[in-house]
């Protein structure tokens, strides 16, 4: 029996960076709260078979799936908008689609025909859309094509949707997410841009059904009609996408502005059932309206570029609304600490997280740092690297071991606490090989961890090749450094905490990924928490 799903297709104009993960996500969170199960994938025209290997100065993060793939930021937004997973097949590049298409070749699947763009690789790009569709287990899958429309390399995806639309003319739909600039000198919201990215769309054999419109200012009738008129769609079909106060927002604008009844409506299907937002609702108002407020700082090297630790400060967003506590960053970048300014740096600060990471760069700062919140009590999160850090800092300033390191960073340390995992040396190819994905860990009863996540075993994803070396547990342990959280397979160590600070936590893993608005990850909501609490009983101290 043909599956019966709908695809809808997101494509962007005009410019980049206009948001369409985030339209992409509001919208399946509209449609999944009126009850329908939906999915979004995203397409990326660049030649990596995944963003595992690219610079966060090029991308951003780099989001892992429960089933280990490394795949683009936007799929932490799915995730967190709609509080499912995604996997694997959420994200598919050029690099990948080539790939596969090569290696059938080779494999002489193609029977001694010419291998083309038409039909080979949109053929390909076409199986991979419709792989999700296929489970049978969603009525709607989102398809966000990343780039702009007129890019040479996105070509072969937006051909391929022109031809999954003749193939399928019922269950298909085109989003175009354009911008309509304001001009400043003549106070005019300008519609041309939009007209020749539909435009170029037409010339591509794309009529998008949808425009939704980025815009500063409101989109009057007027405006949506001439709209409506140059780009052949209906005006119930111009939707305003205004810029938003928070991207949480943006269902509601979205919603406002009727966009999922647009959709329904395209597909035949009814738009009686209810859309219940409540939690979503409630995150807003407690997001909105805190009641208290505490700065902590987040120290990673690529902190220029924020989109670096996206899923970490969505998490922290998260934990916020959850405390009703407003959660202000303060930005420092690893390099810039050393030994004389690290207590000016963070002396003020209701808590601290060191961002997870890979080299030597700001190694040292990240070490200072914790070397400070440890001695002061200051809560402390460690992610990855971040906990890796902290390990190592133990060993330098409360066991003693002066040269302590990573070997990541120095491959001859005589105190290498921290140590490639065995798996991991013969490895050559950078991509795709690290630890990635959900992996379970065991929680020891008496430890701080267990009273956050209330149970014995948990699963959090991975990314990374290092580990903390177990020939060094027993000082780490016996000195009070706690190692709570093992890996119950290979005993590797997840988690350490320390028992005589108030909040002392590294994690070998990434909770970031798990965070989602309705699903606020434990350690963060925790970790919020504990910074709330030692900044009222400094202002008691303060008062007394
Ligand atoms: N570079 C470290 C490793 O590979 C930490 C990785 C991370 O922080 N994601 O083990």
């Amino acid at each position: 029996m043909p599956s019966n799903t709908k695809y809808i297709f997101v494509t962007g104009g005009v410019t980049s960076s206009l948001g369409k993960g985030i339209v992409s996500a509001s919208l399946a969170n509209l449609l999944q709260a009126r009850g329908h199960s939906v999915t979004i994938q995203k397409l990326d025209p660049y030649i990596n078979v995944d963003p595992g290997t690219l610079n966060p100065y090029e991308h951003g993060e780099c989001y892992v799936t429960e089933d280990g793939a490394e795949t683009d930021l936007d799929l932490g937004h799915y995730e967190r908008f709609l509080n499912t997973s995604t996997s694997q097949e959420n994200n598919v590049t050029t690099g990948r689609i080539y790939k596969s298409v090569i290696e059938k070749e080779r494999k002489g699947e193609y029977l001694g025909k010419t291998v083309q763009v038409i039909p080979h690789i949109t053929n390909e790009i076409k199986e991979h859309i419709q792989i999700l569709g296929k489970k049978g287990i969603y009525d709607f899958v989102i398809t966000e094509i990343g780039g702009t429309v007129g890019d040479i390399e996105s070509l072969p995806f937006i051909e391929a949707i022109r031809q999954l639309n003749w193939e399928l003319p019922k269950n298909v739909l085109f989003i175009h997410l354009t911008l309509i600039p304001f001009l400043s000198a003549t106070g005019e919201l300008k519609t041309k841009p939009t007209q020749h990215s539909v435009k170029t769309l037409l010339e591509y054999g794309v009529q998008p059904h949808i425009l939704v419109c980025r815009t500063e200012h409101p989109l009057d009738d007027e405006i949506k009609s001439k709209i409506a008129r140059f780009c052949n769609v209906d005006q119930t079909a111009v939707i305003e996408s205004i810029n938003a106060e928070t991207i949480y927002d943006v269902p509601i604008l979205m919603q406002n502005q009727k966009l999922d009844e647009v959709v329904l409506t395209h597909f035949g299907m009814s738009t009686n059932n209810q859309t219940d937002l409540t939690n979503w609702k409630k995150f807003l108002t407690n997001h909105k309206n805190p009641n208290q407020e505490v700065e902590i700082g987040l120290i990673g090297k690529y902190v220029e570029l924020k989109d670096s630790y996206k899923s970490i400060v969505e998490s922290i967003i998260h934990a916020g609304a959850k405390n009703r506590t407003n959660v202000k960053i303060k930005w420092i970048h690893s390099e810039s600490i050393n030994k004389n300014n690290v207590a000016e740096l963070i002396k003020n600060l209701a808590g601290v997280i060191v961002a997870p990471g890979f080299g030597q760069r700001g190694i040292e700062g990240k070490i200072h740092a914790i070397q400070y919140v440890r001695e002061n009590n200051i809560p402390f999160l460690g992610i990855c690297l971040g906990m890796q850090c902290a390990v190592v800092e133990f060993a330098r300033n409360v066991l003693g071991h002066k040269d302590a390191q990573s070997t990541e960073i120095d491959p001859e340390t005589p105190f290498a606490v921290i140590d490639m995992m065995k798996e991991q040396k013969s490895i050559k190819n950078m991509g795709g090989t690290m630890r990635l994905g959900a992996y379970p860990c065991d929680i020891d009863k008496d430890s701080k961890v267990f009273d956050i996540y209330k149970s014995k075993a948990i699963t959090e994803r991975h990314r990374h090749r290092y580990e903390f070396n177990n020939s060094f547990l027993k000082s780490f342990n016996s000195n009070g450094m706690k190692t709570p959280g093992v890996n119950p397979a290979n005993n590797l160590v997840e988690i350490i905490e320390l028992s005589t600070h108030p909040w002392f936590i590294g994690v070998q893993f990434h909770p970031e990924y798990k965070s989602t608005v309705i699903n606020p990850h434990p350690l963060f909501v925790n970790f919020i928490a504990a910074t709330t609490k030692i900044k009222k009983q400094e202002k008691s101290l303060v008062n007394e």
